[in-house]
């Protein structure tokens, strides 16, 4: 369904942004990943998938480094036509005990950035289709998008910024072919929030399991972790010709989180 398109997706050598890269290859896509730490094992993964796939290491807190990248990825495969806005960072602590340097870094990487990526990628995803537009950004936000959580102040700030963000952006671009929409996630038991049940676990004298289950208990009816194939299954969904006129939305999957 996508072949010849190309996604970029932030944040994409872990996690969520792994899992979503994974399924737009799996429809075609060339990929052009981006983020921290082992790049080679998210690389032949997706290479495995019978795609063309790029690296950029930009650090997604800079934007010269962010300009970077986007014309890394055009001179690459000609143009960016699926943005995956998802790089994103979590620190928890309450307000008055918050760092300012945290502060600073959450509105960056997972605001900022989603600002700096969208502003490049717009004229490109405006001219596509003989001046129709064609594009799909998609915002990896969170249920802290939509309701607040103690200690995560930068974070729900963020989040909360970023649903509007994507409001914006849809309805600037309400009459083309480039949608925008914004995905709200519950629990996904990926690093960064294995490093939360590991805190839980720690504090409160408990195993990870135990841990586990205390996390999901306080928020998730379902009592299960929402997964990044499930994530990436509905990226794929809003780049379908059925998403076409999804636009603005911002889509909770979050085991009934925000229901309650
Ligand atoms: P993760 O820690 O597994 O992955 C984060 C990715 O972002 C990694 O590839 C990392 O290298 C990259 N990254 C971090 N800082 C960066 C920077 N400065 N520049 C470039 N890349 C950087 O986390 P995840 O859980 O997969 O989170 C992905 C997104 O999903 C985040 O925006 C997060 O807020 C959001 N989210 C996660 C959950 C969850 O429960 N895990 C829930 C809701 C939303």
């Amino acid at each position: 369904m996508l072949k010849g398109k190309t996604a970029l997706v932030t944040g994409s050598t872990s996690g969520i942004g792994l899992g979503i890269a994974k399924a737009l290859a799996e429809q075609g896509a060339n990929i052009v990943l981006n983020g921290f730490g082992d790049v080679d094992g998210p690389r032949a993964a997706i290479a495995a998938l019978g795609v063309k796939v790029a690296y950029h290491g930009a650090d997604m807190s800079k934007p010269a480094e962010i300009a970077d990248m986007m014309k890394y990825a055009a001179a690459e495969f000609g143009q960016v036509d699926i943005l995956v806005n998802n790089a994103g960072i979590q620190h928890v602590a309450r307000i008055e005990d918050f760092p300012v340097e945290k502060w600073d870094a959450i509105i960056a990487i997972n605001l900022s950035s989603a600002f700096h990526a969208t502003r490049l990628a717009l004229p490109a995803m405006q001219a596509a289709d003989n001046g129709k537009g064609w594009g799909r950004i998609i915002n990896l936000a969170s249920v802290h998008g939509l309701v607040g959580s103690a200690e995560k102040s930068a974070y729900v700030a963020a989040k909360h910024g970023l649903v509007g963000l994507t409001k914006v952006t849809a309805l600037e671009n309400a009459t083309s072919g480039v949608t925008c929409n914004a995905i709200c996630p519950g629990w996904v038991l990926t690093p960064l929030v294995q490093k939360q049940v590991d805190a839980r676990a720690a504090e409160n004298g408990i195993g990870n399991e135990a841990a586990k289950q205390q996390l999901l208990g306080e928020k998730e009816p379902s009592m299960q972790f929402t997964t990044p194939e499930e994530l990436g299954a509905l990226a794929v969904f809003f780049c379908s010709p059925a998403g076409a006129n999804i636009r603005g939305v911002a889509w909770n999957m979050d085991g009934g989180w925000t229901a309650q």
